[in-house]
């Protein structure tokens, strides 16, 4: 089944006890198109500016991505953020963040776009996410994505738009944020009832934890020794969990529990490089060896 993502693609400035690296190709739907093409076929809209150059365009032709909604402002500069992390490195202080042609103009989606079964609404402003949830017209799975910007300043535009989702996907301290609650089950339960029937939750190095329906389901992190550039964490995550599920056309809870674990892996190794360079090699047996690997570190040996 086809798979719609809608949101931010960057030129990204980031800074790790690892190293620097500067303007290099970032953004929430970018990550996400990427790392979602190894499961099943993408189709992206974003927009960009004419600076936008044409190799970071190849990449995701080369991986089959269906770019009909990439919209190219012209005269207009792309967004930029930059970031930095530090110690832990589980939170990105943002340094800088010029919306560009992102507080210009909304995508348009083609047509044919439209009808996708599949839909992740990358972190972007509640009115666009809206109008993108609401132009769909028979989505079997519409996620969401946020961040605490949103939380904190359009608040009421992010209720309305939990209301048109089936599931929203944040970290944990957005989701204590949104559901008012400091203890993560209760704000989960708080959002849940605030519209999407899944509120999946990632914990960075401790996992991640959903809630479908009143079902709970929690997985922890792949054992990395390094991390490198956490940007993009969240936006693979998210790509590996509904890559599966629209790669099995099936939304049930046994599917997203192994959703979780493909996000967990497309997530793993997203980290342990800069950006997208560790994605943009990898293939699909790499995401199967690890997955096989994931599932024998998860067995609980339990007597
Ligand atoms: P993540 O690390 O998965 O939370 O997402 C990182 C990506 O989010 C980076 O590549 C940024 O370009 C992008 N990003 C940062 N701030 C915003 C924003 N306000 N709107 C849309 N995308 C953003």
């Amino acid at each position: 089944m086809s798979l719609l993502v809608v949101g931010s693609i960057a030129f990204d400035s980031v800074a790790t006890p690892f190293g620097e690296r500067r303007d290099i190709l970032g953004g929430a739907a970018s990550y996400f198109s990427v790392g979602a093409s190894l499961f099943t076929p993408v189709r992206l809209a974003g927009v960009v500016g004419e600076d936008f150059p044409e190799e970071h365009i190849q990449l995701f032709r080369e991986r089959g991505i269906d770019l009909e909604g990439l919209q190219r402002v012209p005269g207009g500069l792309t967004f930029r953020w930059a970031g930095r992390y530090e110690g832990r490195m589980d939170v990105a202080e943002t340094l800088e963040t010029h919306l560009n042609v992102l507080g210009e103009c909304t995508p348009s989606l083609p047509e044919r776009f439209r009808e996708t079964e599949y839909v992740l609404l990358a972190n972007d402003h509640p009115k666009n996410q809206l109008a993108v949830a609401r132009a769909m017209t028979a989505p079997k799975l519409l996620m969401m994505d946020t961040m605490n910007l949103w939380i904190d300043h359009n608040r009421d535009e992010l209720l309305e738009v939990l209301t048109a989702v089936d599931a929203l996907v944040c970290n944990d301290e957005e989701a204590r944020s949104l559901g008012e609650n400091t203890n993560l089950i209760g704000a989960m339960k708080t959002i849940r009832e605030c519209g999407p029937r899944i509120v999946l939750v990632k914990k960075g190095e401790h996992g991640s934890i959903v809630l479908m329906d009143d079902r709970f389901f929690a997985l922890p992190a792949w054992p990395l020794e390094k991390v490198v550039d956490p940007t993009g964490a969240g936006d693979t995550f998210a790509s590996g969990v509904m890559g599966w599920l629209a790669r099995q056309d099936r939304v049930d809870f046994p599917t997203l529990k192994t959703a979780m674990a493909y996000g967990t892996v497309v997530a793993s190794y997203n980290v342990e490089a800069f950006g997208l360079d560790k994605l943009r090699t990898l293939r699909w047996g790499d995401i199967e060896r690890r997955y096989q690997e994931f599932i024998r570190f998860l067995d609980l040996g339990l007597e």
